[in-house]
């Protein structure tokens, strides 16, 4: 029997990296340990007092962690926390998602703001897919529901004055991210996918923050477990378009070989970021104003733009 590092007690989770085994209280005090320390070194204590974090909650258990460890932490360092959830209109996986998050956000009392693709943009994604479908699928599903996404809890952050978006991403997401931005060769990108926080590149991007880049998926699957946040199972229908299956799935098999590899390749990233930005300047990441939106864009018409024009919505 492997005993907690800390207390003894019988240990439920053994960190492969180091060895180290922790027992059901000693597992939840280090993530929300580490969260803390994210969250600081990201934001310092000064910034993190009296602002306004609008956490986006998808219904997974990443996010659903992230809204009920912020919670937590507002109090003590007295900021304030709002979730916001789009309703992207996918049959049989959003409709199953949004009832969890109303109830969990009602049990922590924090405001949910919820906004749909279809009262926004006219159309559902299942009803986007049949027009992409139409068109030979040149352009997969998850680009349009993730532009799309990005766009509103932008906008919706802004309108509600948050100083900050906080995302779910944990350290595998972060780890494909960086994989896929280098097959892609974008290396802006890599500068720009800050783990921790981007810093205010557009007057109205809301700088965005991801305070669970340390932790494993495990770890944050194993969280929500123990503090009885599983959300209800439902896998998105378009999950076979997404082309980060594949560098996940080779990524879950280096780190068994290899425990640490991923949050080795956060920590090459971050030196990355640091020698790109020096070399393009600071200047390269801001952002430009798209110029049918109005809103943030790395071009002169923003992605959202482009696709709306593609859908013909
Ligand atoms: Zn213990
Ligand atoms: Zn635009």
């Amino acid at each position: 029997m492997v005993k907690c590092s800390i207390c003894g007690k019988q240990a439920i989770y053994v960190d492969k990296v180091t060895g180290k085994g922790f027992c059901k209280n000693h597992f939840i005090s280090r993530v929300e340990k580490t969260v803390e320390e994210t969250l600081l070194q990201a934001l310092g204590q000064s910034s993190l007092e009296k602002s306004t974090i609008c956490v986006a909650v998808s219904g997974g258990k990443d996010s659903t962690s992230l809204l009920y460890i912020l919670k937590k932490l507002s109090d003590r360092y007295e900021f304030k926390v709002q979730a916001l959830s789009i309703d992207e209109g996918i049959e049989g996986y959003r409709d199953l998602k949004i009832p969890f998050i109303e109830k969990v956000s009602r049990k922590l009392g924090v405001n949910l703001h919820v906004r749909s693709f279809r009262e926004e943009f006219g159309l559902s994604l299942d009803q986007m897919f049949e027009i992409l479908s139409e068109k030979g699928l040149e352009i997969k599903p998850c680009t349009v529901c993730g532009v799309f996404r990005r766009y509103l809890l932008n906008r919706i952050a802004y309108s509600l004055g948050a100083d900050y978006l906080a995302t779910g991403h944990n350290l595998d997401d972060e780890a494909q991210v960086l994989l896929l931005n280098i097959i892609r060769g974008s290396i802006v990108n890599i500068a720009r996918e800050g783990g921790v926080s981007s810093p205010r590149i557009h007057e109205r991007f809301i700088p965005r923050i991801k305070p669970l880049y340390r932790l494993t998926e495990r770890e944050t699957a194993l969280y929500a477990y123990l503090n009885n946040l599983l959300p209800p199972f439902a896998e998105c229908p378009y999950v076979v378009f997404a082309s980060r299956e594949v560098v996940r799935r080779w990524l879950n098999s280096l780190e068994e070989e290899n425990p640490g590899t991923k949050i080795r390749l956060i920590g090459v990233k971050e030196t990355l970021q640091k020698a790109i930005s020096r070399k393009i300047g600071d200047r390269a990441l801001r952002l430009k104003t798209c110029k049918i939106c109005g809103e943030p864009s790395a071009g002169e018409v923003c992605k959202f733009c482009q696709l709306r024009e593609y859908l013909g919505i």
